[in-house]
């Protein structure tokens, strides 16, 4: 008796995905050709979903308190100079 597992895995022989050329994953389809990645030999376009990226959830960021900053010396001396 074989599981599922890992001792399964060394009975595997036969290659069903070989090596994209566009996307250089071992995702594209031996006799179809198509690749399950990037849709190379299905479509021109780039195999892409939304769902794929997670949003941020909540707020982006916390609501700073910081004053804005006061001009310095330092900045108004270097007008000076550039003029
Ligand atoms: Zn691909």
């Amino acid at each position: 008796m074989t599981s599922k597992g890992t001792a399964a895995f060394g009975k595997r022989q036969t290659k069903t995905h070989i090596l994209c050329r566009r996307c250089g994953k071992r995702t594209r389809h031996k006799r179809t050709g198509e690749c399950a990645s990037c849709g190379y030999g299905k479509s021109k376009k780039l195999r892409k979903f939304n769902w794929q990226n997670k949003k941020p959830v909540g707020r982006k960021r916390p609501h700073s308190r910081k004053k804005p900053k006061a001009k310095t010396k330092k900045t108004k001396a270097k007008k000076t100079k550039a003029k």
